[in-house]
């Protein structure tokens, strides 16, 4: 059989009967790609739980072609997740210097002082809150997970935990407060309900207050292959042309945009009041709009190439790893980020062909990754180990990571960076 005959339909495509757009309920007909049933990425198996059963969930994207939101089924609650969410900001050092530049940045663009109010929605461990303390602007957080807002209240800073949307927005305005600078890094992208999130966004902000939302932008998550960013836990994927969608919903102007390294290609977006006239809508904006068009984000047939572009990043993989471990070459993997589970649960990778991996995470050291079972442990194994090739499991950091192991290249190791297409460096 050719693949230019009829298939019967998916079950991917059958499961789209029974769901609707998150952002604007148009019926959800679309598959983008479908990974298989994986479990929640966040989460780490410790060496108790071994023996134990794991719950895997299937792993689809679809693409709403009203609002061209990007989008996995909420199949898992907020609750559920961030129960366990050991993932702490402050371990990536590219990320803390990231957070200082855009702190310099946004501080000076808005000229906020000492009569400023920062909110930061999604605070984690506090690595953005600090560099505004350190300023002298008022800045608090609102951050879901109670151990890792913890880590941000022993420092002396100031979070509360909850999760965000129109009635936390309520009580925080309720209180007397509003944001004139509203900033959420990463974050939208992980709420369930994305109208009730912004509806708080539009309470929260200040009358002639700026919003910053920073995102993967989902052209990359397209054109790169990094469908490994797709996961349980990240519900959402934004287009610039579905950011402005959702924002209009809300009363809120998407007025400009950086584009920054972060995540693989992320843009900053910056909104304010509809009906607040102090600022233009820069022409970058519609141009960036015209450019996704012509990049073919607004046609279906992109999203049916996808799935099989994907699908040649498995093989290409699984090809390389197979022969390798043919040849007795050993294979360790640097880094356990959320991405890694998506990636090696997809592709069926276990420890016949990595053997373990490192995180400097401590927490999720001696721990193993969900599904595949592979050990984590701690960067000093490889210099023990002296593996013959380290996968790079979070390849949007592969620059520092080479740095940090460019001793291994002393016995000869390489580097493999499966995405957006296999490397070997
Ligand atoms: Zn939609």
């Amino acid at each position: 059989m050719t693949e230019t005959q009829t298939l019967p339909r998916t079950s991917a495509e059958m499961s789209t009967d029974i769901r609707c757009c998150r952002c604007c309920s148009a019926p959800l007909q679309n598959v983008a790609v479908d990974l298989g049933l994986i479990p929640l990425c966040e989460n780490i198996v410790p060496v108790e739980k071994l023996n134990q059963g794991e719950v895997f969930y299937p792993l689809r994207a679809f693409v709403c072609d009203t609002c061209w939101l990007i989008q996995v089924h909420d199949l898992v609650s907020g609750e559920e997740i961030y129960s366990h969410y050991a993932y702490f900001s402050s371990y990536s050092d590219s990320w803390l210097k990231h957070s200082r530049q855009y702190c310099d940045m946004i501080v000076d663009r808005l000229g906020l002082d000492e009569k400023s109010q920062v909110i930061e929605i999604a605070s984690n461990d506090g690595y953005m809150l600090k560099n505004f303390k350190a300023k002298g602007v008022p800045a608090f957080g609102v951050e879901p997970a109670a151990n890792v807002a913890q880590v941000a209240i022993d420092q002396g800073l100031d979070c509360i935990v909850r999760f965000f949307g129109v009635e936390t927005a309520k009580a925080i305005v309720a209180s007397g407060k509003k944001a004139d600078l509203l900033l959420g890094n990463n974050v939208i992208g992980h709420v369930p309900d994305l109208n009730d999130f912004v509806a708080g966004m539009k309470i929260l902000l200040a009358e002639q207050g700026t919003i910053t939302i920073e995102i993967p932008h989902a052209i990359n998550l397209i054109q790169q292959n990094q469908f490994d960013t797709i996961y349980q836990e990240h519900y959402s994927y934004f287009l610039l042309t579905a950011m402005r969608n959702v924002l209009n919903r809300h009363g809120l102007t998407l007025f400009d945009f950086d584009v920054i390294p972060t995540h693989g290609g992320s843009l900053r977006f910056y909104a304010k009041h509809d009906d607040d006239h102090t600022r233009e809508v820069h022409p970058r904006v519609d141009e960036m709009e015209q450019y996704e068009i012509s990049q073919g984000m607004t046609d279906l047939q992109t999203y049916r190439d996808y799935g099989r572009n994907v699908m040649e990043v498995k093989w290409n993989l699984l090809e390389f790893l197979i022969g390798a471990r043919r040849e007795g070459k050993s294979v360790a993997a640097y880094g356990a980020p959320g991405k890694a589970a998506t990636l090696l649960n997809y592709c069926g990778i276990r420890e016949d062909l990595i053997q373990y991996t490192v995180d400097r995470n401590k927490m999720k050291q001696d721990t193993f990754l969900v599904g595949t079972l592979i050990p984590i442990y701690a960067p000093e194994m490889i210099d023990q180990t002296k593996p013959d090739y380290i996968v790079i499991l979070p390849w949007n950091l592969k620059d520092e990571i080479m740095v940090q192991l460019s001793h291994a290249r002393h016995w000869g190791a390489k580097f493999v960076v499966p995405i957006p297409k296999l490397e070997i460096l």
